[in-house]
């Protein structure tokens, strides 16, 4: 540093709004020292050390021969750091470790995190479920640090996710009886995580995690149920990161089909989701025959990358809810329905969410990629007890 031009002195109302953005910690992501007084004497001593992302000279760690200037006071490029973390940042060996995005990142997950953690009026914590079950005869495991990453700026409630692993199963999803013993595994543990969780007034909220076939998706979307406060969580296709990947505005993101027949009580209902592929009529006719009353919500663009922000979730329940209703209104609530889904977890999951105890039982169908058919795979909501 030396050699370099001399550090620039920070102004002290920039020194102090940095100390209270950090809560007087190191932000240097899973440090978290308190830098205000030692912790082995408990001495009031000031141990930070104020680090620029983008070194101050040019030349130095993560430096521009434009923006080092311009950025050597802005606090978007401060971090307030412990000595050792002081001396990472400052280490320009380490840059191709620890650039410029990365260290972005340690800032801004620790600055929100003390703010989620102040502002009284929310928890700040999120009780994190994971389900994982082999697709197709592939096994999936969820990466627990990349589940924790995505429900920031919320803390797990928990130092470990709670998880129902029905991986390396050793029956194929083709064979009798996958279905009904993979739900009813589901149905023990869900319910067993669900007592230990009881909703009430100080419940915290909870984290979804899944990868499985879409029935089940759909059954533990039942289990779970509409009363606890739940977010789910999608693993997006290219990044393989669950970290939900824009915010945007409501919009008109599904169309919603409504046929308009009379229901003479013998024609089959079924129900279409199809927000990662179209489905053709032909698949669900051969199952419920041509005169079947059709119901569809529909992406405006199908793809399997079509769930990139919540808000497009939260429409789909809105959309499905809304549907129900119809169906039940138009059919009662003892005719089944026959469900075709080509969607992601979090909108089967939410859809199973969506059914009441009162609205009709589904069929739902498996799409079989071998043969590129539907088989019926497991009944929800099925008005037994
Ligand atoms: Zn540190």
């Amino acid at each position: 540093m030396s050699e370099q031009r001399s550090r620039p002195r920070i102004p002290d109302q920039i020194q102090r709004e940095l100390w209270a953005r950090a809560a007087g910690r190191c932000e240097f992501r899973g440090c978290n020292e308190l830098l205000y007084k030692d912790e082995l004497t408990q001495q009031r001593s000031n141990l930070a050390v104020i680090s620029h992302i983008v070194a101050f000279s040019e030349d130095g760690p993560r430096g521009d021969p434009v923006r080092s200037k311009e950025l050597e006071k802005d606090i978007r490029n401060l971090m307030l750091t412990c000595r050792v973390h002081g001396k990472i940042v400052d280490d320009k060996e380490k840059v191709s470790d620890y650039p410029e995005k990365l260290l972005l990142e340690f800032k801004r997950e620790h600055e929100q995190r003390i703010r989620m953690l102040t502002e009284a009026k929310e928890n700040a914590q999120t009780h994190v479920l994971l389900l994982q079950v082999s697709i197709d005869a592939r096994d999936f495991q969820i990466d627990q640090t990349a589940a924790f990453r995505a429900i920031l700026p919320y803390y797990p409630a928990e130092e470990d996710a709670w998880v129902i692993d029905l991986s390396g199963l050793n029956i194929s999803a083709e064979s009798d009886g996958f279905f009904q013993v993979t739900a009813e595994s589901i149905a023990i543990q869900t319910r067993e995580f669900l007592r230990r969780h009881p909703c009430g007034q100080s419940m915290k909220n909870i984290s979804v995690f899944a990868l499985a076939p879409v029935p089940l998706l759909v059954h533990f979307g039942h289990l779970l149920g509409d009363l606890h406060h739940i977010d789910l969580y999608q693993r997006h296709r290219d990044s393989q990161e669950w970290t939900w990947k824009t915010e945007e505005e409501a919009e008109q993101f599904y169309e919603v089909v409504e046929p308009d027949v009379d229901d003479d009580g013998r024609a089959n209902i079924a129900l279409i989701l199809a927000v990662s592929t179209s489905i053709g009529r032909e698949k669900v006719d051969a199952y419920v025959g041509e005169d079947a009353i059709v119901y569809e919500i529909r992406a405006s663009n199908p793809s399997v990358d079509f769930l990139r922000s919540r808000k497009r979730l939260e429409m789909f329940g809105y959309e499905v809810r809304r549907l129900l209703a119809l169906i039940r209104e138009a059919h009662g609530h003892d005719r089944t329905v026959h469900l075709f889904a080509s969607v992601p977890a979090p909108v089967a999951i939410e859809f199973g969410r969506a059914v009441k105890a009162f609205d009709p039982p589904f069929v739902i169908y498996e799409y079989q990629k071998a043969n590129h058919r539907y088989i019926p795979a497991l009944i929800i909501n099925t008005h037994q007890t």
